[in-house]
């Protein structure tokens, strides 16, 4: 049955899964969300016979229904290929009773590889669909991670550039390394004098210039978004709990219908979106447990039905959770409201005038699925440095938010349901924190040193990712002022 996209703020008219794509966002400003939640058709014990790619084209073919079987095949090849470094895409880890779903074999070892692999080829396709002739040129504000992921998805795709702006001093030696020695002939990295907030609004404003969307379009370009609200993101999150839930079953650790329980370390509330869509499908889940660091903005939500922004905001060593607006909870609220554009409109300009709303008693029990809890700093290492001397195996930092918060619920609740854990990050991006929380001594190392030794204790190999940049040249040197960024994109163009 042919799925349509609704603006989650207004009925406006219902689009395509392909027009939602190229849009992002819907001009009233909401999220697009699926009219109905499709179910899965291929019954649970199958799931076992397939391989990531095979379960991505069953999970994905439900949601983008404009997509022929040959264009969705397609982009699913050239995303999962061996750019990730197992064929499995996503391997399960079991340690301490615990199954660590690993999504961080990609080219930028974190998770957002999984959603920015494919992003590109459905946002092309999705351009030949609507008969787009522009080249398309991604506009991208990072403060680390997204951008890498982002430019390692669209280096060489055919049909885009893409620009990504950094604060100069406020990102990682590593990070930054990792994006100015990025190939490829369509990418353009640019450090900004000022920080990431400079540059997001930086970007906004590029967004928004009439006139040179004018001088773009007469060149060939228009802009568009990688941004995490995309619903070309969300859906291709879905596939790996599916996935999970099939090799649990071939490997004889659950049988077929058996209950499971997801725990995601949240940040923008993305990845456990796209577990609550999985359940929807039917995928046997029982509870959604929500993790978060000391931005523990969702746990208060979860507890008492307000969310209120109006609250310090805390650096942490888990970065890419530190948020206090998580987008994708509006798709949610939306949905316990029954589907009502006009509640969730009312609740979101609330947010924005106040930075707090509260949810209705009947919207409040259709959250008995999520559990929510948080984990503090010393917490965190806690549990990195304890996991480790008891099995070897070395978290990093975000998936130690979700290890904490686990064990809290099992000791709370004594459910004892096999459990997946979504493991975000490699503890290779995060090294000076996993090693310091395993090892006061380590604070000393510098960052490829400790990457050295991460290896040794670990006996893991040190990620690709992590090797290339050692000896990579520098491709990109370009600094600008904050007021200079629409000039690097017009020079990057030749406008
Ligand atoms: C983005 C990110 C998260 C948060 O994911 P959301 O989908 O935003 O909730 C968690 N861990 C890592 C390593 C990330 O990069």
């Amino acid at each position: 049955m042919e799925i349509r996209y609704n603006s989650t703020r207004s009925k406006s008219a219902p689009v395509k899964a392909s027009e939602a794509i190229l849009r992002g966002l819907s001009e009233d400003g909401g999220l697009f969300v699926p009219d109905h939640v499709p179910a899965l058709d291929v019954p649970v014990d199958k799931l076992a016979e397939m391989d990531y790619q095979q379960t991505a084209y069953e999970v994905m073919k439900l949601f983008l229904t404009d997509f022929t079987d040959e264009e969705l095949k397609d982009c699913i090849a050239r995303a999962y290929d061996e750019k990730f470094d197992t064929e499995e895409i996503v391997p399960i880890v079991e340690k301490d009773g615990v199954y660590y779903l690993e999504l961080f074999h990609g080219a930028t070892i974190a998770f957002k590889d999984m959603a920015l692999s494919i992003l590109p080829h459905l946002l092309t396709t999705s351009a030949k669909k609507n008969h787009v002739k522009n080249e398309i040129v991604i506009l991208t504000a990072t403060s680390g991670d997204t951008g890498k992921a982002a430019l390692s998805g669209f280096a060489d795709v055919a049909g885009t550039r893409i620009i990504v702006f950094y604060p100069k001093n406020g990102v990682s030696p590593i990070q930054e390394k990792q994006m100015i020695t990025q190939k490829g002939k369509n990418t353009c990295v640019v450090g900004i004098y000022g920080n990431f907030d400079d540059a997001q609004t930086g970007v906004k404003k590029i967004f928004g210039d009439r006139k040179l969307a004018e001088e773009m379009d007469a060149k060939g370009f228009q802009f568009s978004s990688a941004n995490s609200i995309n619903i070309g993101r969300l859906v291709p999150q879905i596939v790996y709990y599916v996935y999970a839930y099939g090799q649990l079953l071939k490997e004889g650790k659950i049988k077929a219908g058996e209950k499971i329980n997801v725990t995601v370390p949240t940040g923008n509330f993305g990845n456990i979106l796209a577990a609550y869509y999985a359940k929807q499908m039917g995928l046997p889940i029982d509870r959604l447990i929500c993790a978060s660091n000391e931005n523990k903005v969702l746990y208060d939500f979860f507890h008492t039905g307000t969310y209120d922004r109006n609250r310090e905001f805390v650096l942490t060593s888990s970065p890419s959770m530190d948020i206090l607006i998580s987008s994708n909870l509006e798709r949610l609220i939306y949905h316990i409201a029954g589907n009502d554009a006009d509640k969730n409109r009312e609740l979101m300009s609330a947010l924005t005038q106040g930075g707090t709303y509260t949810i209705t008693e009947s919207m409040k029990e259709k959250l008995a699925d999520f559990y929510g809890n948080y984990a503090s700093e010393d917490e965190t290492a806690e549990t990195i440095r304890s996991l480790y001397e008891k099995t070897g195996y070395v978290i990093d930092t975000h998936t130690a938010v979700a290890s904490c918060v686990y064990e809290k619920y099992r000791n709370e609740t004594k459910d004892t349901k096999p459990t997946v854990l979504a493991s975000t990050a490699s503890p290779f991006k995060f090294t000076r924190s996993v090693m310091e929380a395993i090892g006061g001594e380590y604070g000393q190392m510098e960052d490829f040193e400790l990457a050295d030794k991460l290896s040794e204790i670990s006996g893991v190999t040190t990620p690709k990712a992590i090797e290339e940049i050692r000896t990579a040249p520098v491709l990109h040197n370009h600094v600008c002022e904050k007021d200079e960024m629409e000039q690097a994109v017009t020079e990057f163009l030749s406008l």
